[in-house]
């Protein structure tokens, strides 16, 4: 099997595994429990803590673990509306976002909150000035994430930030596909990651709050996470993200140049007749999502049963609609269904990547011939 399908989930890092098996197996005390076995677990969620911390690059602010990204975007969507001061009703968003934030905000919509779904333009970014446009007194919060899961395009989350904070709204960033690859923008409010993207378990995500933006508490119960996200942490998942994150910190550069390469093979092992999806310029390089007219993505899948790639996105592909984000660029039902997404990372070889990247152009050329 060749795993091209980094955006859905990455492998863990040995190191992590290594780090969580004393938890797994032997020390299982509740990091809640005052006995020096729970103390012990207590400091060690605690030093996981800080390598998040550190990982996201602030000082300040708080991170509180969750069971994912997808439940720390809900909580900082409803959380926030729900301590909303009067007038402030109105959430932005753009139509390329994750489901865990779209379909937060429409459940919204039935709780009092007015919802904005900004366009993008065709290379899959944002225009600051249909932001600018939109903003006044009543928002509340803005919602974009760093780099999209589909497409990998950067969105400039800093500027959109301080353009939000110009009329008092909150910054939220989906930084999921972002979180140790690429500098976080330390000026959002609220920050969703996931420890599953970066080498670290499935199961466990945080949100990042600064100092004053908490949202309202989440779970109500035994009052751990400062009373704001009630339930028995998992010290074996907690030291897992630590170390995954730490990794990921220690890692960046070596990581990131090794993606460039990855990306200059793939497109040179594809050869011509491909279009990729997306800006080329503001983007995470481990993700190429590209089309080629005469191309049908789920017959290539079936053809290649061996190599792990996705179509669109990986909640999308099973669904059979096509993708919302390959529409928001405008681009048609044939087009999206002709596009492939190839997501690939520390672990992939650059053997293994030509290898695919050269089977897959062959499969396309053959489908062209059949259907000639
Ligand atoms: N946001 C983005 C951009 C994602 O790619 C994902 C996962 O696919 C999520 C949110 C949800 O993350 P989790 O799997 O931790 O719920």
């Amino acid at each position: 099997m060749i795993y091209l399908d980094y955006q859905a989930t990455t492998p863990l890092a040995p190191e992590v595994a290594e780090a969580m098996r004393p938890w797994i197996e032997e020390r299982f005390a509740n990091p809640h429990s005052p006995s020096r076995w729970g103390r012990e677990a207590d400091a060690a969620v605690e030093v996981a803590r800080n390598q998040v911390l550190k990982a996201i690059g602030v000082s300040g602010g708080s991170v509180a673990f969750t069971g994912s990204a997808t439940e720390a975007i809900n909580w900082a969507l409803k959380g926030t509306a729900e301590k909303a001061p009067p007038g402030r009703n109105r959430i932005i968003t753009v139509a390329t976002e994750h489901a865990a934030v779209l379909d937060t905000c429409e459940w919204l919509t039935d709780h009092g909150i007015d919802l904005t779904i900004l366009p993008v333009k065709p290379d899959g970014l944002l225009d600051l000035d249909d932001l600018e446009r939109e903003l006044d007194e009543r928002v509340l919060m803005v919602a974009v994430m760093l780099v999209n899961n589909e497409i990998g395009v950067i969105q400039s989350v800093t500027e959109i930030a301080r353009t939000a904070h110009q009329v008092g709204a909150l910054m939220l960033c989906d930084a999921v596909q972002g979180f140790g690859r690429i500098d976080l923008p330390l000026d959002a409010d609220l920050i969703a990651i996931s420890a599953h993207k970066i080498h670290g378990p499935k199961g466990i995500g945080a949100l990042w709050m600064r100092d004053g933006a908490e949202p309202a508490p989440l779970l109500h119960g035994g009052g751990q996470e400062r009373q704001m996200r009630s339930g028995t942490l998992s010290p074996a998942l907690c030291v897992g993200f630590g170390e995954a994150a730490q990794l990921a910190q220690k890692r960046a550069t070596r990581d990131y140049d090794h993606v460039q390469k990855l990306w200059a093979a793939a497109v040179h092992a594809l050869g011509p007749g491909w279009v990729i999806n997306g800006s080329i310029s503001h983007r995470y390089r481990g993700n190429l999502n590209l089309r080629r007219d005469g191309v049908d993505g789920a017959r290539m899948m079936a053809d290649l049963r061996d190599i792990a790639f996705s179509l669109g996105s990986a909640c999308a592909s099973g669904s059979g609609r096509p993708s919302h984000v390959l529409r928001a660029l405008g681009l048609s039902y044939s087009q999206s269904r002709s596009s492939i997404r190839l997501g690939f990372g520390r672990y992939t070889t650059q053997k293994e990547l030509v290898d695919a990247c050269q089977r897959i152009a062959a499969v396309a050329k053959a489908q062209e011939r059949l259907d000639a």
